[in-house]
């Protein structure tokens, strides 16, 4: 059975490229019939952020990827928190030193701080390899008693990978293909430490394995670490699971990784939940599903022209192989497009309860407004909208008449008979029994024919005495939702 897991470290809130790190895991999953797993890797207490478990967990739920099994839902290879696992890691470590495949490391910071700095000097990289260990303050060069009475002393060690010098490591990559890495220029990466802790690499490599996973899909920055898993792998005789590294998710604009700034800069999301001061897309008013559809299409593609999924498409469209090499351009005009067809896609009843909290939290009378009047004005603004705090700016004059007038589309088409036409009008309207869009549109065509005036006379003045301003849907349609009486009064207002 296909088993993958979402992985992240708790440093902090997900940022938009872990979710689709996410997403095509659990793309991955479903279409597959598999489960999609998550584990929290908090092995690195110095990084650990307070409330990022949280944080990730609602996101996923927010944008309708669960996990199968994770923190608080078991499905019998938990726990899910590296940190509870601490226990189990040890003798995986210690298996490898029996192995000959680590060794126990002593040397200080200081002291490596100082190799780095002096290659550096040199212009040099400072690798902890087969050409610089033995130099240095390890286990290769002790006898075992030296290295045991060291570690009874309570000095401070590292357990090492012991990387083998001139080997060539195969490696696969679903979305990369394969790849050869000559292993001359790895370096022993640490394991475990004296802490108790083990590493990143550890860590992940044990839970994998004992989660049974079978495919690991995780971003681009773990490509380098590609080469050590696998010979952990190996030195462990584990089956590896396959691998498949997303391309990086790059700025609008310019070189390199998508980053928070520039989200501040250009003024879009990157996260998917607000984070202190960071709106996230659920609070810039972003329907979920269609974050979901423009991370899915951020690195991976159909192989047809369509762009509109939602989540049971895109599981069943969904192959890793289609997944790009190339880095993905983030398009911010993009996500609100998205957003948009979404939204022409709810029901007015749906957009009319949405809107309803922002009427009522700008406190519009109640009075002004039923169900049926609001749904009846989303249905004639919604196409204009990206957002649902987009419909108050559109729409403000059904509920409260104009105070003002745009006073530029007042020079330009209020005239000194304006006012007299208006009036006239007036009567006319009065006299309509059933006030609909249709009946007022005959009537009043009707009467500008009869009276032998044109339509630019009448309608310009009207839509700006009604609506305050040249915006807005149908005028009769506008007219018979506020009704005949409003209709009357904001004409009679206007030339008062
Ligand atoms: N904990 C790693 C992260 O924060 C997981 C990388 C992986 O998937 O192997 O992304």
């Amino acid at each position: 059975k296909v088993r993958v897991r979402f992985a992240p470290s708790p440093t902090g809130p997900l940022h938009i490229g872990g979710v689709r790190t996410a997403l095509f895991n659990y793309l991955f999953a479903k279409k597959n019939g598999g489960d999609f797993i998550l584990r929290i890797e908090d092995t690195d207490q110095n990084r650990y952020v307070d409330g990022a478990e949280e944080y990730i967990i609602q996101a996923l739920n927010w944008c309708g990827i669960p996990f199968d099994e994770g923190p608080g839902k078991d499905g019998g290879f938990g726990p899910y928190r590296q940190s509870e696992r601490q226990h189990l890691y040890k003798k995986y470590a210690d298996e490898l030193l029996q192995k000959g495949k680590a060794y126990y490391a002593f040397d200080t910071s200081e002291k490596l701080d100082f190799h780095r700095k002096d290659h550096e000097a040199k212009g040099k990289t400072f690798i902890y390899n087969w050409h610089n260990r033995l130099k240095l303050d390890n286990s290769l060069s002790l006898l075992p008693a030296e290295v045991e009475k060291r570690i009874d002393a309570g000095e401070d060690y590292v357990i090492r990978f012991l990387t083998p010098p001139d080997e060539k490591l195969h490696l696969k990559d679903i979305i990369r293909g394969d790849m050869e890495i000559d292993t001359n220029v790895l370096d022993d990466k640490v394991l475990f430490k004296s802490d108790g802790m083990p590493t990143y690499h550890l860590a992940n490599i044990v839970d994998d394995h004992l989660m049974q996973i079978t495919h690991v899909i995780r971003g681009e920055e773990w490509l380098p670490s590609l080469a050590l898993h696998k010979q952990l792998y190996d030195a462990f005789e584990w089956k590896a699971p396959d691998f498949a590294h997303l391309p990086l998710i790059m700025k609008p604009v310019g070189k390199g990784k998508l980053s928070k700034r520039d989200g501040d800069k250009l003024g879009f999301p990157v996260f998917p939940l607000s984070w202190n001061e960071s709106k996230g897309y659920r609070e810039t008013g972003y329907f979920p599903e269609a974050v979901v559809n423009f991370l899915a299409l951020l690195g991976w593609n159909p192989g047809t022209e369509q762009e509109l999924f939602s989540l049971n498409q895109l599981v069943q469209s969904f192959s890793i192989e289609r997944v790009n090499k190339s880095g993905a351009r983030f398009d911010p005009e993009k996500t609100k497009w998205y957003n948009q067809q979404y939204l022409q896609e709810k029901s007015n009843s749906e957009l009319a309860h949405l809107f309803q909290s922002v009427l009522t939290e700008k406190q519009i009378p109640a009075e002004n407004w039923d169900d049926n009047f609001v749904e009846n004005v989303v249905s004639l603004i919604k196409e204009r909208a990206t957002f649902v705090s987009d419909f108050w700016e559109l729409s403000d004059y059904f509920f409260e008449a104009p105070i003002s007038y745009n006073e530029k589309a007042l020079r330009k088409q209020w005239k000194e008979d304006s006012p007299a036409i208006m009036e006239q009008l007036t009567s006319t309207l009065s006299t309509i029994k059933d006030f609909t869009s249709e009946n007022v549109e005959t009537d009043v065509k009707t009467w500008i024919a009869e009276q032998e005036l044109s339509f630019g006379k009448v309608m310009p003045p009207l839509r700006l005495v009604i609506v305050g301003d040249m915006k807005g849907p149908h005028l009769f349609d506008i007219m018979a939702l506020i009704g005949k009486e409003e209709s009357i009064t904001r004409i009679k207002k206007a030339i008062a």
